[in-house]
């Protein structure tokens, strides 16, 4: 945008996608081919877009690739899985080879159950207000049922009440957590119009008022737990096994290396809930609360030697994903994806997820303690870098070919060899 640009466009929410692509254009002095390539990017899809979002101009397409040698359970399963980022599929398909012969991931779970929050404020005696609340559980429990009767009837709704009295900088808190069963829903709309129905009966009964009304990403009532084993010979051997286990301990006990360390298992776990059109927000809100909950950021893996020399790698989380509601359900890709997954239930898609998610680590951490991470990047990173500079056709692979027997991957270098290949160097 140039300095002259308004951001102020009038009625711009009202007008149909392509009316604001021809605005925005004007304002940004957008030229043709970028009007064009916005345009095309929606490729059919614009409709959709305006019904996901608001003030929709296009879509923007992210690569779907499909995880092989996955083994959750006994069953094989091919997992889509959307990124933008090159090795995070291939670590998957890798390491979910190496682990095949022990059985892949072996899940379990907690069930689909949500909390939404309701915070209660000015009470005088906040223990007072905990009890008061706890004694109506049959009238909340009839509250939250009649706001959501699809819920009851395909098996889920209110469960029980948690009432916490935290200490905050303004005093003490009384925060109500209705615990509700969701079943294949994610459950984020159905969690909170429950609390916003049943705030004002809380006010009525306890003389507090109510203020926040809204489900708790750190959903750690819908945990999905996976455990693998991988012989030492399909790792490397003992040596590289061992250290794995150092480059555990060391994400374990430092923040620093436990955010880059959690980041790669999302890479997986991310992928696979945007594929099935599921919120990465919430999804990795909730990963990270969870990997804090001893009071200090850590490792969310936990992975250990066992007597018979194998290596074995746990992990639990929070996983609210659902099949129903959100973009699941309207999105054709998700849909089609699901199908590729074949998955009936929420529960078996959060199994396959975690799954993937101790992968990605497991691939992770054993770049990291053999070759580094680059080597595996090198390849994609050089074809990134290739069509960077604008090499098009079969100059692609020829840049990037070029550029991995130097041994660097760098812009400038590409640059001077895409200028050589066209007679211009
Ligand atoms: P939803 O409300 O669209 O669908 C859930 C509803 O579908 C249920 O309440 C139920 O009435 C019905 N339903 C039909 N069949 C069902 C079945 N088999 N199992 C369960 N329910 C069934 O969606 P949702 O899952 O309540 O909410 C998910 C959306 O909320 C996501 O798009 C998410 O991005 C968004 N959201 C997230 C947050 C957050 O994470 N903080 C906050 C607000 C909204």
């Amino acid at each position: 945008m140039s300095d002259d640009t308004s951001s102020r466009i009038e009625g711009f929410h009202k007008m149909e996608p392509d009316a604001r692509l021809q605005a925005v254009a004007r304002q940004a002095k957008l030229g043709n081919e970028a009007v064009a390539t916005l345009a095309d990017a929606a490729s059919g899809q614009i409709e959709l877009a305006d019904r996901l979002v608001e003030n929709a101009i296009t879509s923007m397409a992210i690569p779907v690739g499909i995880a092989t040698n996955v083994t959750v359970d006994g069953r094989d399963v091919l997992v889509p899985m959307a990124t933008e980022e090159s090795s995070v599929i291939a670590a998957v398909c890798n390491s979910a080879k190496r682990c095949r012969s022990t059985g892949g991931f072996r899940t379990s779970t907690s069930g689909p159950v949500m909390a939404a929050q309701i915070q209660l404020l000015g009470a005088s005696d906040p223990e007072n207000v905990r009890l008061k609340v706890l004694e109506r559980i049959g009238e909340i429990k009839a509250i939250c049922d009649e706001t959501d009767p699809l819920l009851l009837k395909f098996g889920g709704g209110f469960q029980d009440l948690d009432i916490r009295v935290i200490d905050t900088a303004e005093g003490p808190m009384t925060v109500v957590h209705i615990i509700v069963d969701t079943r294949d829903a994610m459950g984020a709309n159905a969690v909170n119009s429950m609390a916003e129905a049943l705030a004002p009966k809380l006010e009525e009964w306890t003389g507090a008022r109510s203020l926040l009304r809204i489900l708790t990403n750190l959903a750690d009532r819908r945990l999905a737990r996976v455990r693998a084993v991988w012989p030492a010979e399909e790792i490397g051997g003992e040596q590289v096994r061992d250290d794995m286990l150092s480059a555990y301990h060391f994400a374990d006990a430092d923040p620093y290396r436990a955010a880059t360390h959690n980041k790669g298992i999302m890479n997986g776990i991310s992928a696979v809930v945007l594929a099935t059109g599921n919120d990465t927000r919430a999804i990795e809100a909730g990963a990270h609360a969870y990997a804090a909950k001893d009071g200090w950021y850590r490792s969310m893996t936990r992975w250990e030697k066992d007597g018979d020399g194998n290596l074995v790698g746990i992990l639990e989380m929070p996983l609210a994903v659902g099949l129903i509601g959100g973009a699941t359900k309207i999105h054709p890709t998700a849909q089609a994806n699901l199908k590729i997954l074949g998955v009936k239930t929420a529960d078996e898609l959060a199994r396959i997820i975690v799954s993937v998610g101790l992968a990605q680590n497991f691939g992770a951490m054993r770049a990291l303690a053999t070759t580094g991470i680059q080597k595996g990047h090198m390849a994609l990173h050089a074809q990134n870098v290739a069509l960077m500079v604008g090499a098009v056709g079969t100059e692609i692979d020829k840049v990037a070919e070029e550029l991995k027997t130097l041994g660097k991957v760098r812009q400038d270098l590409a640059e001077g060899i895409l200028a050589r290949l066209r007679g211009e160097a």
